[in-house]
This record gives structure tokens, sequence and C-alpha cells, in this order.
């Protein structure tokens, strides 16, 4: 098989093949990698996928984007000591499912990449001299998916700076509570000067003699992963093909990325809801053709999804052949017609989140979290104005637990904590305290890593 490569969404950098992709995550031009063409499905491929394992469906997808990089084999390994959790798929009524991707380490969908990039870093840095260092700054999950992703691989370590004032104690905890190669660092400030002393040191000089790397969310390995748990559904749901519609709660637009590959790969996807808060800026865009980022972000219970500039939209205008630059503005239209024969938008207010939250609860036992509500809520929509008999499958991105305070609020109990979670109470917390200041911070990395 030829080597697949990944081009820039903003066409001013060569081509790269999967490692350099990887390590660079975005590139030199500042846009993000998307394969060169989109493999397809062969015909009866997707049939035979019926009664396999997450794992197996895993590999069969991954293998058409990294089979150069990662042998068959190799590639089966890592699926299956990645995907060592359920993906139960929960039926709500005749047609509507809802996918839950909240049963890995950290209770978010995040761990279905975070998971695959530990072991594709893991095993690409292998052979190489010396550690990896991936440093990383998070307002809460981001870091604690990461941390759990490249805990205990060998030869890389991981440093994650977090705001202690904004994190919850349960989301600190998931980051504490590790050791080994995982060190924590509470930084005196907020989320914004985190990232401000994570993005001085990659372009520090003096830290040469150490090996750092991001593995932030535009990373192509976040994104291919993502992909499978749409292709999972739909041959387990659809066992003749039949359409299916998908809606995400999105924020970043990776997740909903994964079902648009899935669609271009052959899964007879009817139409993708992409269901945001009240950072409207994509069903704006959709229903006007003006693309108006929103600055500062909009404070949204659906913490996750507070982004208004999402920057894997860029790779949705280029498979549309429209090109997002990196400041937000479109320097060449999609066609339109196309993108809204497949995506649909719809913004969901806090109000409605909650309301959608209760209303699942009463009356279909339903529980879902705040992100997963925005999804539900967009799914609903969509059928109530395209009535559809197609399989339609609304996904939940986080575990219930994971709100104990809002869903105590709104239904009178307490979710009860996954093992992951649960376990986390008896842990011991260790990690450092930092002043946010750059000199601090080098001097850190310096007495912990240099070798
Ligand atoms: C990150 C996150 C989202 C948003 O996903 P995107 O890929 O950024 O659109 C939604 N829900 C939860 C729980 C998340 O952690």
């Amino acid at each position: 098989m030829d080597q697949m490569l990944y081009a820039s969404t903003n066409g001013q950098t060569p081509t790269v093949g999967l490692a350099q992709a990887l390590i660079q995550g975005q590139a030199p031009d500042k846009g993000l990698y998307l394969p060169v063409s989109i493999p397809r499905f062969a015909p009866g491929e997707l049939e035979s996928l019926r009664d396999r394992s997450y794992p197996e469906i895993a590999a069969a997808v991954l293998a058409k984007f990294v089979s150069c990089t990662f042998p068959p084999e190799t590639l089966e390994e890592m699926c299956r000591e990645a995907y060592d959790f359920d993906v139960p798929i929960e039926p709500v009524d005749g047609r509507r499912y809802v996918l839950r991707l909240d049963r890995g380490p950290t209770a978010s969908f995040k761990d279905f990449a975070g998971r695959m990039m530990g072991q594709m870093f893991g095993r690409l840095h292998r052979d190489a001299p010396g550690r990896l260092v991936i440093l990383t700054a998070t307002s809460g999950d981001t870091g604690s998916a990461i941390a759990h992703a490249f805990y205990k691989i060998p030869k890389i370590d991981v440093m994650v700076l977090f705001p202690p004032a904004e994190v919850s104690a349960r989301q600190r905890k998931q980051m504490t509570t590790l050791g080994e190669n995982i060190t924590a660092v509470g930084v005196q400030g907020k989320f914004d000067d985190c990232q401000a002393l994570v993005k001085q040191a990659f372009t520090d000089r003096t830290l040469a003699g150490v090996q750092l790397t991001s593995a932030n969310s535009i990373n192509i390995g976040r994104l291919l992963p993502q992909i499978v748990y749409y292709v999972y559904a739909a041959v387990r749901l659809t066992p003749e093909g039949g359409p299916i519609i998908f809606s995400v709660p999105s924020g970043n637009f990776g997740n909903m990325m994964g079902a648009l590959l899935a669609a271009r790969m052959g899964v007879p996807v009817e139409r993708i809801v992409v269901a945001t808060n009240q950072n409207d800026e994509v069903p704006r865009f959709l229903e006007t053709g003006r693309y108006e980022k929103i600055v500062p972000s909009r404070h949204c219970i659906s913490n996750a999804m507070n982004v208004g500039h999402p920057s894997n939209f860029a790779r949705v205008v280029s498979l549309f052949g429209g090109w997002l630059d990196e400041t937000g503005t479109i320097r060449r239209m999609p066609d339109m017609e196309q993108l809204k024969s497949l995506l649909w938008a719809v913004s969901v207010s806090d109000e409605e989140t909650r309301e959608t939250i209760r209303r699942a609860w009463h009356e279909r036992r339903l529980l879902l979290e705040p992100h997963g509500a925005v999804g539900w809520l967009g799914l609903e929509r969509y059928l109530h104005e395209h009535p559809s008999s197609a399989i339609a499958v609304s996904v939940e991105t986080a575990h219930p637990a994971k709100f104990p305070e809002e869903i105590e609020h709104l239904l009178g109990f307490t979710p009860e904590a996954p093992p992951s979670l649960a376990e986390l109470e008896l842990k011991n917390e260790r990690f450092l305290t930092m002043p946010a200041d750059y000199g601090a911070f080098h001097r850190l990395i310096l007495d912990t890593y240099r070798s």
C-alpha cells in the first residue's frame, strides 16, 4: 500500500507522512493536517465488520490511514491495549440510540483519541534516543485525558500545567494521583497563564536539550481514532447498510470531524447534526454564510464546548473545497449546498440544556449530562423538522457523574460514579505549585528532565 500523505489546510507547506504530522501537530504554515485523499471502504467491507469487537473495528479503520507506519499486527495490538473498556449503545426508543463514549479512564470521549495517541507516540519513540516530554496546559478535561493516555508509556514523560482555582477537585485528582511519568503542576494563575508558559517553552532555544512536544487537540492523531466509533455504531445498528443520522455535541469540532470522515469513507450517513451551546458561530455560518468568531467565548454549562473559534472547523471547510485560515478568515467559500446537505447545525441555550436533562430522565429514564443533552435536543429538533425513518444516534461525550452538582440540582440524586472516578477518592495526590512566571517554569523543566 502507498504511504498516506497529509496536507495542510492552508496549502502553503509540503505534504508529510503520518509520523511527521503526528510529531509536528500543527503544520508549519499554521494550517491543520488532513489526509490528501480520504480512503473508502471496499464493497462488502462494512458488512464484514458487523460482528467484530471494538478493537478489531478500530484496527480495520485506522489501517487505512496508518498502515505504512504501523503494520497490521502492531496496529491490532495497539487497538487492543488502547480500547479495553466498553462502548455502550443505549436504545432509547424505536429508532433512536445514545452512544456512550464515557467508559474510558477519564470518563470522557477524549479518552478514545488520547489512548491511541499514547500508543502511537509510544511506538514511534520507542527506538529513538532520549525521552520525549509532552507539555500541556489544561482547563480540566484535556490534561487528565492526556495524562492517563501516556501514563507508564515507556520513554515518554508528561507535564500538565493547570490553574488550581479553575478546575474541579475531581478534575485535579485525575491529574495529580497518577505519579510515575506524569508530573502535575498547579500554576498560580489562570488557564491563559498556563497556556502562555507552555507556548513560550516551545519557542525557547535554551531548552533544545529537552525533546518537547505537544499532544494538542488539533493533532491528526487525535482525529483519526474519532472516526472509529461512528463506524462501530453504523455497522452494529444498520446491518442492511441503511441510512444513519448522528448528532454530535460540538465545541472545537474534532468529534464531529470523525463523523464527517466516516461519511466520506462510505458509511451511509444521512445527516450529521452539529449541536453547539451558545457559542453559535457555526450554526450562524450555515445560516448566513458569514463566519464570525466569538471572542471571548461564552460561558455555558456544557463547559468543554465553550469555544468561540473552533480550530477544527478549518478542516470541515477544507473538505468542502473551501479555505478558512488560522485567523478565522474565510479565504475561499466551501460548497455551501453540499455542506448543508450533510451537516445541520443548531445552537442550544443553558436553559434548554437543563430542561432536556430533566425531560429525558422523567419521560424516558435517559440519564444525560450537559454536553450529551445539547446533542440530544439537537437531534430532537432535527427530527422534528426533518421526519426520517433512519436510525439516529446521539453521542454522549462525558459520564453524568462528572457533573454531580448539576444532576443533583436537576434530578434530585447524585449519579453513581464509574470505578475510574470512584477510585480517585482513595488515591494520594501529589503536585508541584509554581507562580505564573516563565523563569520558574524554565528551571522546573531543566531540573525535571535534563539528563
Ligand atoms: C471536548 C469535549 C466536547 C467537545 O468536543 P469537540 O471535539 O471539541 O467538538 C464535548 N463534550 C465533552 C465532555 C468534551 O470533553
